[in-house]
């Protein structure tokens, strides 16, 4: 099986609400291996689950892994300590807090972190809204668990 090949693929699944981070840096793709892909949705009562299933599957089957299948694995659930490192950059960049637990909220803005949460509702079910009371522009963050 061709793993570097196949991760190569999913490095260009975009994830489907956020199209600047890809299924990869999200941390949805757990492993590669014995013939299939296993991801983990972010979050169970996403709308955007299926689709992203939909997407790899699209993408395998483009680049010639159509033998390649896909697992849903949901245990253990999906946190946001998945998302990489490059990842939670291109979140920032995209205008997104990245999560972290340890610290508040960053604004996307003006790199605050003098932030509060407005509403645990933001533009999707994954993410809050939140606004930083330094420049009063609000964000999206993911929630964390
Ligand atoms: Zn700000």
């Amino acid at each position: 099986m061709d793993t570097a090949g196949i991760l190569a693929v999913l490095a260009d699944v975009p994830d489907p609400e956020i199209p600047a981070v890809s299924v990869l840096d999200l941390g949805i793709v757990r492993g590669v291996g014995g013939g299939k892909v296993q991801i983990t949705p972010t979050y169970s009562g996403c709308p955007a689950t299926r689709f992203i299933e939909e997407s790899i599957r699209e993408a395998l089957d483009a680049a010639g892994y159509r033998d390649v299948g896909i697992e849903t694995v949901l245990s253990p659930p999906w946190t946001t300590d998945w998302i990489s490192d490059e990842g939670k950059a291109k979140l920032l960049a995209y205008g997104i807090a990245p999560p972290d637990l340890a610290k508040a909220a960053t604004c996307p803005q003006c790199g605050s972190t003098d932030t509060e949460e407005v509403s645990r509702f933001g533009s999707t079910p994954c993410k809050a809204q939140w606004r930083c009371t330094s420049c009063l522009e609000p964000f999206d963050r993911f929630k964390c668990h």
